[in-house]
């Protein structure tokens, strides 16, 4: 016990000094205000720079060129990475996450072989097109049909809110293949190349000014059947694969930005904002900082809770929900502060600082991304019926008849 105690503060050390000679000093400052093309470059730098060093898949297996780190080393890198305040690397989050995760459990070895060496290059991005506009926390409602013609299939719907779908060259697509069965049954899961003919895709403008999603538009689309992922029919069992594929380290990298995060707010309270913003010596002011700081260190636990299971092998259980629920509101209330804080500076949205967080210090941008986290990955309603249902065994929600 103390021996691997003593190696995983060994291997703490060491991520924390390549971060240090690796990362770009001031990156946040110097990519703040960027093109989004500068972003995205800048993404697919630091991408190829921790693969060099080892860490751009730690929860890969070495056979595919991951680092293969066991689940407490992946702790620790992703608490360091926090700690520097390192890029997140949200352009390739569904490639390595849901596609490995996904081809991994579900996928042909022809599959992996063919996407798996091109993810870690940095050259493949992949985006998620499970969304319409019918059917997002009903996934199972969902519309967009494909039909098997011999050996491919033709594909025609539309799909939304497909995060980065306009830098991505792959889909991770879910469409159903038999209308006649039960909504769960009949859905298949492909592979779908964005190039292919037939694809049409639309910006979706957010409040904050940014296009960060978009609307996906199949005509005709032919998808080859050995893009199929699974079983003809089999896709929502492959789907779970996918939603489970992340194991909670986000969650605590999130975290832990945002308790490295409060620093800011701490010193916005103590230096007068031009323009209005109210200070430590405000008892409002005073009461909403501690009451964030406390909301910060229960978060911290409730990971440390879920993680411990994890390492247990218990799974994640319920937790991931509770924390899903409580760290998008309180990133609400965070941010809020931050804005009332700012003064006048924090009335102007400035554009998103990629990759950059969810606490920038561009405390409006942050402010009106933050009601995002209240829905993307299930809404918080959809968070509190699983609590209900699953943790705390009330009765679950009535279905309408004949659905499945
Ligand atoms: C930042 C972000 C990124 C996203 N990225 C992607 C992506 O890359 N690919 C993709 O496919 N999708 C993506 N989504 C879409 C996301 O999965 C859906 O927005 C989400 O599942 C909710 O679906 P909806 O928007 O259709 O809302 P709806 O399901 O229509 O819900 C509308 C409202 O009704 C409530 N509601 C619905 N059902 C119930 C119920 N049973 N009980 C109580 N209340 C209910 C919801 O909580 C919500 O308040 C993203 C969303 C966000 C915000």
């Amino acid at each position: 016990m103390i021996d691997e105690l003593k190696k995983l503060e060994g291997f703490r050390q060491e991520v924390r000094g390549w971060l240090l000679a690796n990362l770009p000093a001031d990156w946040q400052a110097k990519m703040r205000g960027a093109a989004e093309a500068d972003h995205v470059a800048f993404q697919k730098f630091w991408f190829r720079k921790m693969m060099e060093g080892g860490y751009g898949a730690p929860h890969w297996a070495r056979e595919w060129g991951g680092s293969g780190f066991s689940f407490a080393e992946q702790i620790v890198l992703y608490e360091e990475i926090a700690r520097a305040g390192a890029p997140r690397l949200i352009l390739y989050f569904i490639a390595l996450h849901h596609v490995y995760g996904t081809l991994t459990a579900c996928g042909s070895e022809e599959q992996r072989r063919r996407h798996f060496p091109a993810v870690l290059t940095g050259d493949e991005i992949w985006c998620q097109g499970f969304s319409e506009p019918n059917a997002g926390s009903d996934l199972a409602s969902l519309r967009c049909r494909a039909e098997r013609r011999g050996d491919r299939f033709i594909v025609n719907g539309q799909k939304t809110w497909s995060s980065n779908a306009h830098h991505a060259r792959y889909c991770l697509l879910l469409a159903r293949t038999d209308p006649q069965a039960t909504k769960t049954r009949g859905i298949s899961y492909f592979i779908l190349d964005l190039k292919t003919p037939g694809i049409s895709l639309r910006p979706i403008k957010q409040i904050t000014g940014e296009a960060h999603f978009n609307e996906l538009f199949l005509d005709d689309v032919e998808i080859p059947a050995e893009n199929l992922i699974g079983a003809e029919h089999g896709g929502w069992a492959v789907a779970q694969a996918t939603l489970s594929s992340e194991r909670g380290l986000t969650i605590l990298e999130l975290a832990e930005r945002m308790r490295n995060g409060f620093g800011m707010l701490l010193k916005a309270a103590q230096s007068p904002a031009p323009m209005g913003g109210q200070l430590i010596d405000d008892d409002e002011i005073r009461r909403r900082l501690i009451d964030v700081h406390t909301r910060i260190q229960a978060l911290r636990l409730l990971v440390n809770n879920m993680l411990g299971r994890v390492l247990r092998g218990e799974g994640a259980g319920v937790e991931p929900s509770i924390i899903k629920v409580y760290y998008s509101e309180l990133l609400r209330d965070f941010t809020d502060l931050g804005v009332t804080l700012g003064g006048i500076g924090a009335q102007y949205a400035e554009p998103i600082l990629m990759g950059g967080g969810n606490e920038t210090g561009n405390w409006m941008q942050d402010y009106l991304y933050s009601w995002a986290w209240t829905i993307s990955g299930g809404t918080s309603e959809i968070q509190r019926n699983i609590i209900a249902e699953k943790a705390l065994g009330l009765p679950r929600e009535p279905k309408l008849a004949g659905v499945g």
